[in-house]
């Protein structure tokens, strides 16, 4: 708990406007996409920043009173990983939310942490620039969120994920003092990489202040093909037997039954409800390829049994049939008062059974799931909508939670792809990394932070 001198302090640090403390303020930044502990996650404090030189100011003080600050962007990851596990200030980044440079010669973007993803995406896109890292909430999630998440999304299956798109960062550590990590540079082999440390550290080693980000050309053209399937493990036949063929889609997705279904319900588009799977693959490149590249797709479909195939080159149709798919969280929403999407990735030869083994653990437990997923990486997120405040239908989803992650782990995968661990699966952790491997993590929290004030209570237990 802060006390009033903490406050009048901090009102020092920066515009007394940007420090809310008022108890209906700070429920607007007690939550996140989990829906969880409204209560047990308020804020003491919620700051907005605008320069770096705030954010150095507030963390000395903070970290001189022991104080946790625990960053927050847009406030939609998926793993209670912004929210306060016990008090303390949340840095919010909304007013840092300027493009600091653009250069469409080196094909870089500097941004500071606040700038939503979308916009970055728009913007290279304006010189035919392209950044791929695409989180289905991209048009509203922040930059600094995405690095500290290290989100995927889609276009992951071809060009990667945001670590893959850091040249240099710019970081506040626990004491306030400003490093820069990275020259910038496309290639860097000096030193260690830190800033790949800090990609994916979720808050808790460092707060981006600015980011220096690479771009790539864009493709020239993109289609996209839809494919139904009467069962899950033809449509899972179906990506790998397109893959076999030596085709590499920008993306293949997936909608099961249920999501097709609920999908189709909330945002009317011509999804076919009687179909068990759905595959939605994009191919870019050059228009020449994009004949080729379908034949061959159709043709690795059509011997995995695919009941139904159509080519979507309309860019209209091609964004309506991504708004679908990207709905599916919002969708699943309208089934129960809340919702939880969970994200699991394996093997690419182990989907079926881990896909099929999701569906037989929420029926077992009787809830209800529509899963979706980026299945050319293996990875798929179960969406449950439930009564997180109905006691048994809660414990339930424990136990199916539990048992999803046993199989991931049992078929070589892990638990979680792109969406982190935050509060949701801390106590999975040690199940599933390398225990040494788990003290070295330790060992380096403790080093950036000592007095473990950067988000506190997030990734593993101190
Ligand atoms: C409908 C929906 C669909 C989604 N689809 C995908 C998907 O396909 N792929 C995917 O990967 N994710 C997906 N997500 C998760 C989400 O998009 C990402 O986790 C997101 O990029 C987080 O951005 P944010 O701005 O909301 O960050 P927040 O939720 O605000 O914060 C996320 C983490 O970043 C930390 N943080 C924020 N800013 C900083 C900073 N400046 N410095 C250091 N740490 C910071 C926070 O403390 C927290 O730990 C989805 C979420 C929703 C709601």
């Amino acid at each position: 708990m802060l006390l009033k001198s903490n406050v009048d302090k901090l009102k020092t640090l920066v515009p007394k406007d940007n420090v809310l403390t008022s108890l209906e303020e700070r429920y607007c930044y007690a939550e996140d996409s989990t829906n969880r502990n409204l209560e047990s996650s308020l804020p003491d404090a919620v700051i907005f920043v605008e320069s770096i030189e705030e954010v150095q100011r507030v963390l000395k003080y903070a970290n001189a009173h022991k104080i946790p600050v625990i960053s927050r962007g847009a406030g939609t990851n998926m793993v209670g990983a912004c929210v306060c596990s016990n008090g303390g200030i949340v840095l919010n980044f909304s007013k840092m939310n300027k493009i600091l440079d653009f250069n469409p010669v080196n094909m870089t973007i500097k941004a500071q942490p606040g700038v939503i993803l979308g916009d970055i995406k728009k913007l290279a896109e304006s010189k035919n620039l392209f950044y791929p890292p695409d989180p289905s909430n991209y048009k509203v999630s922040t930059i600094g969120g995405s690095i500290a998440q290290s989100s995927g999304g889609a276009m992951s299956f071809k060009y990667g994920t945001t670590k893959d798109y850091i040249l240099s960062l710019k970081v506040v550590l626990a004491d306030g003092t400003l490093v820069v990590l990275g020259a910038g540079t496309v290639k860097d082999a000096v030193g260690y990489h830190l800033n790949q440390l800090i990609v994916g550290s979720e808050g808790t080693l460092g707060i981006v202040v600015e980011a220096e980000l690479k771009l790539i050309p864009k493709p020239e053209t993109s289609r996209v093909i839809v494919a139904y399937f009467n069962s899950i493990d033809d449509a899972v036949v179906g990506v790998n037997s397109l893959l076999s063929a030596h085709v590499f889609p920008a993306t293949i997705d997936f909608m099961d039954k249920n999501s097709i279904i609920t999908v189709e319900e909330f945002y009317p588009c011509g999804l076919k409800t009687d179909s068990e799977a759905l595959l939605l693959i994009e191919i870019d490149g050059f228009e020449s390829s994009m004949d080729v590249q379908t034949a061959l797709v159709k043709e690795s479909l059509t011997g995995a049994n695919a009941s139904s195939i159509s080519i979507l080159s309309n860019q209209n149709k091609i964004e309506s049939m991504w708004t679908a798919r990207r709905a599916s969280f919002a969708a699943t929403a309208k089934l129960a008062p809340d919702v939880v999407s969970d994200d699991i990735i394996v093997p690419r030869c182990k989907l079926a059974e881990m896909v099929n083994g999701c569906k037989n653990i929420c029926d077992k437990y009787n809830l209800k799931a529509c899963i979706v997923g980026h299945v050319g990486d293996g990875n798929i997120h179960p969406q449950i909508a439930l009564n997180l405040d109905d006691e048994n239908e809660f414990r339930n989803y424990i136990n199916a939670k539990t048992q999803m992650y046993e199989l991931a782990l049992a078929l070589g995968g892990t638990i979680s792809a792109e969406h982190g661990v935050g509060t949701e699966k801390i106590s999975y952790i040690e199940h599933t990394v390398d225990k040494k491997a788990l003290d070295y993590m330790k060992k380096i929290k403790l080093l950036f932070d000592p007095n473990n004030i950067l988000n506190p209570g997030k990734v593993f237990k101190i």
